[in-house]
């Protein structure tokens, strides 16, 4: 009787001892749960709050695989995210919602179970390892599914198709809550990015987007242009034909010059009648091409109302790639030495594109083109050589590979 019931007070003891346990993990969870939301809800940009949900909850939760994909059917986000998406792994932007419709079904609600390569396999991409269960959490606003944030675990036991899953719908529903707020902060932002008289950017997105670019060019060792472009004399175009009449000769010049370069090109309107265009991936003679064609547009424009002889300056600049220093003192290095280059140009006669560091000016006209092209090939050359002395640095400085 005596070791009977001392049996039954051990076996409730433990029990007690389990479920205090459990009690304790769960406090814990909650705890770490909380903390995430707060950073989620804290986000001030998109590209921190995915950065959050993709690599904090995978070390909060200690789960091994965490991927997030986003409709993107207008390639916003994309643009938004641009130098943040090489490095984020785990994204996925997706042109349609289609995918997540088939995936989801009618009932938006957190689908748990076993892995299966044929339905799960594109979520988590290449490097999936040994998943071998999955929590995949539906992202909705207003009906719409927006995108899909998933959990996979080498642990088969880990998500199982009978677990409770009101953590999980409650985790979706924060998601897609700060997502929305968040696309629409940065929807605002660009908003108050863009000319309202040319309709291009202004001065601050070209600053934002400048320091995205270098640190892009940096990263992938790409060549990046920068172009400053002056009306010439425009004040004297205002003080002919009138102020409405100039405004309507900045619409047609930040066409012309949009009308010239690619869709990932930035141009923006720097203040009054100056213009600054960046050019990724493009190398000094290219972009020496490029300026010279804007200026040739805009004098054979024929702008109306009698105008003519309208005439722009250009000065060109290239980003020092391997240049020390952070992408802001670069970003200035940058633009002053295109500043200077325009301030050669307007004082060398106007109508001419003058590229940095180049003492002569490329003159307009046919002997200009014959011009440009000598100093294409010269640009080629500098840069090819100094190409070469860095490897030639390079491999001195490691012995033979
Ligand atoms: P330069 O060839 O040396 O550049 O001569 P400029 O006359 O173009 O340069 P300056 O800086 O003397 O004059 C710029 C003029 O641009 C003065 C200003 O009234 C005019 N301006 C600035 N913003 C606007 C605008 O939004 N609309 C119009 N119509 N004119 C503007
Ligand atoms: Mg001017
Ligand atoms: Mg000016």
């Amino acid at each position: 009787m005596g070791n009977n019931l001392h049996a039954e007070n051990f076996s409730l003891r433990q029990q007690l001892e389990a479920l205090l346990h459990e009690a304790r993990c769960n406090e814990d969870k909650m705890r770490r749960f909380d903390q995430l939301e707060r950073q989620l809800i804290s986000a001030g940009s998109l590209a921190e709050l995915v950065r959050t949900l993709l690599s904090e909850y995978k070390s909060a939760f200690g789960v091994e695989h965490v991927t997030l994909a986003l409709v993107d059917a207008e390639y916003e986000t994309a643009r938004i995210l641009e130098a943040e998406l090489a490095s984020a792994q785990g994204l996925t932007l997706l042109g349609s919602g289609e995918a997540l419709e088939k995936l989801y079904g009618e009932n938006r609600s957190p689908r748990l179970g076993r892995f299966d390569a044929s339905v799960h396999g594109k979520l988590f991409g290449e490097n999936r390892g040994n998943i071998a269960s999955v929590a995949l959490l539906p992202l909705a606003r207003q009906g719409e599914l927006i995108g899909s944030f998933h959990f996979g675990s080498d642990n088969p036991e880990r998500y199982e198709s009978v677990s409770g899953t009101r953590f999980l719908e409650r985790l979706a529903a924060i998601i897609s809550v700060c997502l929305e707020s968040t696309l629409n902060q940065e929807r605002l932002k660009l908003l108050g990015l863009t000319d309202a008289l040319t309709g291009v950017q202004n001065r601050r997105y070209f600053e934002h987007r400048c320091q995205a670019e270098i640190s892009l060019a940096r990263r992938h060792k790409h060549p990046l242009a920068c172009m400053f472009l002056d009306v010439d004399r425009f004040k004297r175009i205002n003080d002919t034909y009138g102020h409405q009449l100039g405004d309507e000769v900045l619409r047609s010049v930040a066409r012309i010059i949009q009308g010239q370069l690619r869709a990932g090109d930035t141009v923006a309107r720097y203040g009054g009648e100056e213009f600054v265009a960046l050019l990724p991936q493009t190398a000094a003679n290219h972009a020496l091409d490029i300026a010279e064609r804007i200026r040739a547009r805009i004098a054979a424009e024929p702008f109306g109302s009698g105008m003519h002889g309208i005439t722009i300056s250009i000065g060109l600049s290239m980003l020092l790639a391997d240049g020390a220093g952070d992408n802001c003192a670069l970003a200035g290095r940058m633009i002053s030495d295109a500043d200077r280059a325009l301030y050669q140009a307007k004082h060398t006669g106007r109508n001419k594109v003058v590229c940095d560091g180049d003492p002569s000016p490329v003159p307009a006209g046919k002997a200009g083109l014959a011009e440009s092209l000598a100093r294409s090939l010269s640009a080629a050359t500098r840069i090819f050589l100094d190409l070469y002395s860095n490897l030639l640095k390079r491999l001195m400085h490691y012995g033979p590979m």
